[in-house]
């Protein structure tokens, strides 16, 4: 049923790909601590305040019933996914992976406090002194303080961060916001310390169903068995050809760095994250021996059997199936840019006062009372005008002053909507309000803005 895992301790290491993964660890967190800081407006440029229900994305705003466009996020970002992994297998993995880039930054810490690989496992194998506590003291309360400014600047993007910090230094912290600053720095100390590989192999969805968007032309880690075997140790100075061995000395460097602890040279494993450390330190160990480069690289199992040169792999990264998936994501992405710049200012939903349903005013005519959520995209003051649709003499809204809706604002209005009970049929009547909006400059309706939203609703007459 579970068979416990031996704890992997990776050996550090530093080449040209170790170097693209501190390049990504540096872009995303920036990106991510960055961010929430950033203002556009006067306000929080990028912000999910569930309190107004409203999604600010720099000078847009997004409202529930933009959920469209959440949906097509997601099609684009999964089919992003299915054109990197053909491309370039597991690259998302190695090097932009939150679970890769914060335990990379915790082995960081880990090697700062308590050194490398063989004084990591030496302190491990022995005894509990001062100078193995102090140092496992240090490196938690280190990870906790990060995984802390983690978690807190992650609500920072539902609840605007520079409240958040005000309200954190005066201990008027709401629970909730308490809840989950502790829980995603829980989630961010366990998988990042501790978890680690295992979040790789047995959590994530992805190490599982990737192999099927995999073809012999995906660029993999791989391991030149070819020129590799047969493996052995031998001196600097010994001729491999002359002994019947293979470029692989067998000093399994490569073992010892991998994250998830495997062999590369046993072939292709789901486990394995395409991080190429094994590439940098096996590098090294070509340098060391004067071998040429590359016994263990990126290629393509197509690459591998053919002896491929790199232009010949680069071209069959421009295979049909890429080809399909680079255009249907692009047609996606204008799709959807043409759609958000030619949205309308004002979203409108229309909720019938559930209190009572209907009553009759005093001229004998019957009142139906409506609750509107006037919603505004836009950074610009609107008008907005509610009548209904169609020419129904017998149907009015009582209200027909114009209404004012701040910039980025949502603001709720009651409306009453009388009939004369000669016009209308017992039980439910349909209707249809017709909104307009026009946009305000300088105190001046702008004509040229006017817009209209027609929303359903339904009137209700004494039976
Ligand atoms: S690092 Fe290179 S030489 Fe050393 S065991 Fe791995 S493949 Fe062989
Ligand atoms: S086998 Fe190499 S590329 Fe794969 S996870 Fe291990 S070190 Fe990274």
């Amino acid at each position: 049923m579970f068979q416990a895992d031996q704890k992997i301790v990776p050996r550090s290491v530093w080449g040209k790909f170790a170097r693209s993964r501190w390049v990504m660890v540096w872009f995303t967190q920036l990106l991510y601590y960055g961010t929430a800081w950033l203002e556009y407006n006067g306000r929080q440029a990028l912000l999910f305040d569930l309190d107004t229900r409203r999604f600010f994305l720099g000078p847009l705003v997004f409202y529930p019933q933009d959920f469209i466009y959440l949906t097509g996020l997601l099609v684009i970002s999964a089919l992003s996914l299915f054109l990197f992994t053909a491309v370039a297998g597991r690259v998302w993995c190695g090097y932009a992976c939150p679970q890769t880039v914060y335990t990379e930054i915790f082995m960081w810490f880990e090697r700062k406090i308590e050194g490398d690989r063989n004084d990591r496992l030496r302190r491990a194998a022995g005894p509990w002194t001062f100078d193995r506590a102090w140092r496992a003291v240090a490196k938690n309360s280190v990870w906790i303080l990060f995984a802390a400014w983690t978690g807190f600047t992650f609500v920072g993007y539902f609840t605007p961060i520079r409240e958040l910090t005000q309200e954190l230094l005066t201990f008027t912290i709401q629970p909730w916001e308490l809840f989950w600053i502790g829980f995603y720095s829980l989630a961010t100390f366990g998988n990042a310390g501790f978890m680690r590989e295992q979040v790789c192999k047995y959590m994530c969805p992805y190490a599982r169903f990737q192999s099927a968007m995999f073809d012999k032309d995906t660029l993999l880690v791989t391991y030149d068995e070819a020129r590799g075997e047969p493996r052995g140790s031998r001196s600097k100075k010994a001729d491999p050809t002359a002994l019947g061995l293979g470029a692989c000395v067998d000093c399994n460097l490569c073992v010892q760095v991998c994250p998830t602890g495997i062999d590369i040279r046993k072939g292709l494993q789901y486990e394995c994250i395409g991080c190429a450390a094994c590439v940098d330190v096996c590098d090294q160990v070509m340098d060391k021996m004067n071998y040429p480069r590359g016994l263990v690289r990126y290629s393509t199992q197509n690459g591998l059997k053919n002896a491929w040169s790199k232009a010949q792999m680069l071209r069959r990264a421009f295979r049909p199936r890429v080809l399909v998936y680079t255009a249907v994501v692009w047609l996606l992405i204008a799709g959807m840019a043409a759609a958000i710049v030619a949205r309308d200012d004002l979203r409108v939903d229309v909720l019938r006062d559930r209190s009572v349903s209907f009553r009759l005013a005093e001229d004998g005519l019957i009142e139906n009372v409506y609750r509107l959520n006037l919603m505004n995209a836009s950074e610009k003051v609107l008008e907005v005008r509610v009548s209904l649709s169609g020419d129904n003499p017998d149907f009015r809204v009582v209200e027909d002053a114009p209404i004012r809706v701040k910039p980025t604002e949502s603001q709720w209005v009651v409306l009453h909507v009388q009939a004369d009970p000669e016009g209308v049929e017992s039980g439910s009547n349909p209707i249809v309000f017709n909104i307009q909006s026009a946009r305000i400059v300088d105190g001046m309706v702008q004509p040229a803005s006017a817009q209209t939203v027609e929303e359903d609703a339904v009137f209700l007459a004494p039976r």
